[in-house]
């Protein structure tokens, strides 16, 4: 059995403009309050500290797979990560960006997918470990937490049309307030889920229009709420 859950904004000790349930070490906030806020995110999900394995994100496709003797207190600079190990929580942290966890029979993975990793291919690489460890995509089901919604993710022309033509579903026929085309990575990713057989649920809500989140688009400084996922 695996189980999973989405932070929120809610619940933490971080000051301004990281209240305050902020669990990224990143973004400028206090080591202290970061450090406390893990602890607590620890004791809600019933698992020792070191037992929480993060990642430093960068917009690639790669994937870690955490061992039984993997160190917690290193953060592989990939945006997945997958274990067959049981009590070992693995953390996708967003602002905007796509909040993906996969469970398997006997395997999870968290993934971070911003329209980078989509384009990059970060959600097929991570298929391609359950299917390397003998699970078929058609056992595997997928959660999407909070993300920015295709009416609020504006981006330049360019980088629109280069996105939507590696990842068609990604076009929207939203236009901002200032006149730029929107994407939906969103819908781009549950194509991907789709074709590969995948049951999928999503909490439907947006970063940006929620005040309960943390979005980079709205605030600039701000923090990240996670996504966590653990075999029990
Ligand atoms: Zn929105």
């Amino acid at each position: 059995m695996s189980r999973a859950v989405f932070t929120s904004r809610e619940g933490g000790v971080s000051k301004a403009p990281y209240d305050s349930f902020n669990l990224a070490s990143h973004v400028g906030d206090a080591a202290e309050s970061v450090m406390l806020n893990r602890m607590e995110l620890a004791k809600r999900i019933g698992l020792s500290a070191e037992s929480i394995f993060y990642m430093n994100q960068v917009h690639g496709a790669e994937v870690a797979e955490i061992k039984a003797d993997s160190d917690s207190n290193f953060a592989p600079s990939v945006d997945a990560l997958f274990t067959l190990e049981k009590r070992f929580a693995l953390v996708t942290l967003i602002a905007d960006c796509v909040p993906l966890l996969l469970h398997g029979p006997n395997a999870v993975a968290a993934v971070h997918v911003g329209r980078k990793g989509l384009v990059a291919g970060v959600f097929q690489q991570t298929l391609q470990h359950f299917i390397k460890h003998g699970i078929a995509s058609s056992e595997v089901s997928a959660e999407i937490g909070a993300s920015i919604c295709a009416n609020c993710y504006e981006v330049d022309i360019d980088v629109y049309e280069d996105v939507t033509s590696k990842v068609p579903a990604a076009a929207t026929k939203n236009t901002s307030q200032n006149g730029k085309p929107c994407l939906g990575v969103e819908a781009g990713l549950i194509t991907l889920l789709e074709r590969s057989g995948i049951n999928w649920s999503s909490v439907n809500k947006c970063t940006l229009h929620d005040p309960g989140f943390f979005s980079y688009r709205r605030d600039g400084i701000t923090g990240r709420q996670a996504g966590v996922i653990w075999l029990e």
